[in-house]
């Protein structure tokens, strides 16, 4: 289980970062998975909702946003993105391209309030 990994490694970074905001607690983490990244949103969905129980993501709404495959030329340096893997340059048919973002999943954005 791939995203029973990824959601505990999310909650150990929260963790991390909320031990220098003693006072806030999180109510909102926006996630951020490559759509090559070979996350299952609804695995990830089901996983979240497991282990952010008694965790710091307790209060937190989650959102789980989908990003496209960022690429760029390396023969022409024009960049662009694709919704399904295909290596090939769109401008000038290259193959010589470079994956830029869309393989990854992270942490994206967290909103913390003080707390009551
Ligand atoms: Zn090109």
């Amino acid at each position: 289980m791939h995203e029973f990994f990824i959601v505990q490694n999310v909650i150990k970074t929260v963790e991390d970062l909320m031990v220098n905001h003693p006072k806030k607690k999180v109510v909102k983490a926006v996630l951020l998975i490559g759509r090559f990244s070979g996350v299952e949103p609804e695995l990830l969905q089901t996983a979240l909702d497991f282990f952010k129980q008694g965790s710091v993501l307790k209060d937190a709404e989650i959102v789980i946003e989908i990003e496209d495959l960022r690429m760029r030329c390396q023969k022409c340096q024009q960049e662009f993105s694709k919704e399904k893997w295909d290596l090939t340059c769109p401008f000038c048919g290259s193959f010589e391209t470079e994956v830029l973002s869309g393989e990854e999943m992270l942490l994206k954005s967290l909103e913390l309030v003080d707390e009551d």
